[in-house]
């Protein structure tokens, strides 16, 4: 007989450690079991515009996460917010989208087990976003608790991303808290925000959205001179015009001589319905090409974790 409660109908598995098996997630951590229709079937579909297909660990995160709940109208268009529901200033609590345990898939620490922490919101809406979900969806939590759900993974390395997880101040107590805690934090940001709110020791991967991107006014210059030997700056090209885009900038902000690299990541090419409408992959060969012919040391990535898992797979 199998007593495995994942054999169960409607039977799913909410924690905050996951470990991958062959038909999924399951925890070794802090298992809480919820009893919940069976989801739909039918492939993980994330567009520009339409709501996303819930998938089976969608379903489970979302429906055993007591702190999930829709983001007031309010704030939809900018996605976050800082302050209670009084309007005053809250320094204990951040808007959250998930906590994941993952692959780094991207930087020059790509491969390396990490603690994702996605905070909610982005005020950008670059034409290949993956990760629109983190604009609406997430729930106010208290520092502490999130402080304490990341440490109880046992992972040196954490990962603050969004949305833009600059735009809520309050990130930078968490921040130094998991600093503190002797845990190597990493910001992933998209530029258009201030780095020197930042802690010296945190690595910052910063983008700078190139044309196609339709965000290439936010960059925030004086970001430039704030970029440190431990930092990153990564550009996401869509085309031939984005790529000499970059380049041109690599040279005149001398970015190879700044940090520690500079990251050309291909815009990553959905398969057949799964597009994301508005925007068209750069097959990676062809970036490869451009990059050699340029003589430049680029670092070219691909976003590991799409090739691990289902390309728009959530919480990996
Ligand atoms: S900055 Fe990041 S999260 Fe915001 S729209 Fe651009 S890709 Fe999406």
């Amino acid at each position: 007989m199998n007593n495995d409660p994942r054999s169960k109908p409607g039977v799913v598995l909410n924690a905050q450690k996951r470990t991958r098996t062959s038909t999924g997630f399951y925890s070794h951590q802090h298992l809480k079991l919820a009893r919940l229709p069976i989801p739909p079937s039918g492939p993980r579909i994330l567009r520009r515009g339409s709501e996303s297909i819930p998938t089976p660990r969608r379903v489970s995160r979302l429906a055993g996460d007591p702190y999930h709940g829709a983001m007031p109208d309010s704030n939809v268009e900018t996605g976050f917010q800082t302050t209670g529901p009084d309007g005053s200033e809250d320094a204990g609590v951040l808007r959250l989208n998930e906590i994941f345990h993952s692959i780094q898939g991207e930087s020059t620490r790509a491969g390396e087990p990490c603690v994702f922490i996605r905070l909610a919101g982005c005020h950008l809406r670059c034409s290949w976003c993956d990760t629109e979900y983190a604009f609406r969806e997430g729930r106010r939590r208290p520092v502490a608790e999130i402080l304490e759900e990341v440490l109880a993974i046992d992972c040196g390395l954490v990962e603050i991303t969004g949305g833009e997880p600059l735009l809520q101040k309050t990130v930078h107590v968490l921040e130094r808290a998991l600093l503190d805690a002797g845990r190597t934090v990493m910001f992933e940001t998209s530029g258009a925000c201030d780095i020197t709110a930042c802690d010296p020791r945190s690595e910052i991967i910063m983008d700078l959205k190139p044309p196609s991107s339709g965000e290439c006014d936010r960059n925030l210059d004086s970001n430039i001179e704030a970029l440190r030997p431990h930092h990153e700056v990564k550009f996401v090209i869509g085309d031939r015009n984005d790529f000499d885009w970059s380049i041109e900038r690599v040279r005149t902000l001398a970015l190879l001589d700044r940090c520690r690299a500079v990251l050309f990541s291909p815009v990553f090419e959905q398969a057949q319905g799964l597009e994301i409408a508005g925007a068209s992959g750069l097959p990676p060969g062809r970036l490869a090409e451009w990059i050699l012919a340029s003589g430049l040391p680029i670092r070219m990535q691909m976003q590991l974790h799409k090739f691990i898992w289902e390309p728009t797979t959530r919480g990996v």
